[in-house]
């Protein structure tokens, strides 16, 4: 048996155990033999972490540093990550299955966005409005104090560097709370984080959903909440956020149309379907797990998509040609063999995949045809591999079904046609729409859902509106 790694909690730049001692164990999906032992907090140890940010946002140096040097520190944490980049690929491969190179590249735009925010807080410092009255007006955006930042499973370091980074680099505090699946890459985050900001600027609290996050979502010495996450917990964040009217980020579910059009690129059409439902073993909140292709091109479309389903290289995570591996966590790998297993008494049928019956925690890339549109598998967030595909005969007919969702992450369509492009695009309802493309991502956009998908945006300028207190200061100039 290989050795058990401890992560605990890190409060104050140091890593500590719960107060009362008690910890969980994490499994490693693919061999499904616990790998690690996790901290588990209950409320007196979310309490330390919340008197830590306080300490450090209200007495530290972090909220007054100058913005050059809060960006240099910020950018030294993301040269170490970098230095440590393949550690930090294989704990979240270890932790959730991930095949190791999409960690690598999770580790990346981890690393991006600290970069990203580190200059972004440096650059975007504020505006100056001249009034025709005589006054001029300026804007002074100041951190608005402790964040609490809780996230999912399915990215464990770029979701979680996605909150952590704007929230730090717009001088506020933060603790972050992983997901209980996976602590092992935040953990070590933290780690690397200690040797570079004041105690206090960054806390990892490991634990459950309850006590862990909602003692740090209901309490009013935390400012700030954002979560990423299942759209009923989201609820649940916003109805405690309430209680102390703080404000929320709330990046929730996901149930994405991808619309192939009869004059797509089909090779292109083809890889991004693929990559949009079966990457990461479909645990994506972008997923195109609802795909619509033109009648004139459904039955070779089809074909051919089988054939990139069956030839995903499936293996452990660990090596580097593996593209699909196993679900996240026994728990998750039963939920969604629940929607595989229903699907012919829903009406629909199984082209392609399937779950494995062998013990392991695998549902193969599956892709499921003739389903109604009422049935449990087209209208709910699968979160795996799992694509259900239907045809359309017209550009209305299409829009129409791509939007009849209660959620509204994102969207894909492919088409040559560049007035048909950008004529569905702005009438698809979602936070994110690709064309001819998909996951690519420039930080200085807006990004977050409509409906159940999430509350708010963030990225550049958004997030600066979320992490900070904006002022505005009048000045008269003229006295007339
Ligand atoms: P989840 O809601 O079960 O858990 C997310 C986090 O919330 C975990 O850290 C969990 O411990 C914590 N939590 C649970 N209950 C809580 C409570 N009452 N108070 C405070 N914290 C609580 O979600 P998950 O299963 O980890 O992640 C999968 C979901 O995340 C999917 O629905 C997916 O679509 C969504 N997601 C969305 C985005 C996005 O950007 N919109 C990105 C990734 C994942």
């Amino acid at each position: 048996m290989s050795e058990i790694s401890f992560f605990g909690h890190i409060i104050d730049n140091e890593e500590v155990e719960s107060i009362d001692g008690k910890r969980f164990d994490t499994i490693n999906p693919w061999t499904r033999e616990k790998w690690g032992e996790v901290a588990e907090a209950g409320e007196k140890d979310a309490e330390r972490a919340i008197i830590s940010a306080r300490k450090a946002f209200d007495e530290g140096p972090w909220p007054r540093m100058g913005r050059t040097e809060r960006a240099r520190l910020i950018h030294r944490l993301a040269d170490l990550m970098e230095e440590n980049a393949d550690e930090l690929a294989r704990l979240d491969a270890m932790d959730m299955g991930k095949p190791i190179t999409q960690a690598k590249h999770d580790v990346a735009r981890s690393v991006w966005n600290f970069r990203f925010f580190a200059d972004h807080q440096r650059d975007h410092v504020g505006e100056v409005m001249p009034m025709d009255s005589g006054h001029h007006t300026y804007t002074e955006y100041g951190p608005a104090g402790v964040v609490a930042a809780i996230s999912p499973w399915n990215f464990p370091l770029m979701m979680a560097t996605w909150k952590i980074a704007p929230a730090i680099a717009w001088g506020n505090t933060c603790i972050i709370k992983p997901a209980e699946d996976t602590p092992a890459s935040v953990n070590y985050l933290g780690k690397l984080a200690a040797q570079v900001f004041p105690p206090g600027v960054l806390n990892v609290l490991n634990g459950f959903g309850v006590p862990a996050g909602s003692t740090l979502t209901g309490d009013w010495r935390v400012d700030r909440i954002t979560f990423t996450g299942e759209s009923t917990t989201g609820r649940i964040i916003m109805g405690a956020a309430a209680t102390h009217l703080a404000p929320v980020s709330l990046e929730l579910g996901g149930k994405g149309a991808n619309i192939v059009f009869e004059d797509a690129e089909m090779d292109n059409a083809i890889y991004w379907a693929g990559e949009a439902i079966f990457r990461n073993a479909g645990q994506v909140c972008l997923a195109g797990s609802r795909l619509f292709v033109h009648e004139d091109i459904y039955e070779e479309f089809l074909e051919r998509f089988q054939a990139r389903a069956e030839s995903m290289r499936f293996g452990d995570p660990l090596d580097p040609a593996t593209e699909f591996s196993c679900l996240a966590s026994e728990e998750h790998y039963r939920k969604v063999k629940s929607y595989v297993d229903t699907v012919e008494e829903q009406g629909g049928r199984i082209l392609t995949g399937g779950v494995s019956d062998d013990g392991s925690w695998v549902v193969k890339p599956t892709i499921i045809v003739d389903l109604p549109y009422e049935a449990t598998q087209y209208c709910q967030e699968i979160f795996g591999p799992v694509v259900v595909v239907n045809k359309f005969s017209s550009e209305d007919e299409v829009v129409h079904l791509a939007n009849d969702t209660a959620y509204g992450l994102n969207a894909m369509l492919f088409t040559e046609n560049l007035s048909r492009a950008h004529r569905v695009a702005s009438r698809l309802k979602a936070g994110t729409v690709w064309v001819n493309c998909f996951f690519i991502r420039d930080l200085r956009t807006p990004f977050g859902g409509v409906g159940d998908s999430g509350v708010g945006r963030e990225g550049g300028n958004f997030s600066r509106e979320f992490f900070t207190e904006p002022k505005a200061v009048v000045m008269q100039i003229d006295r007339g």
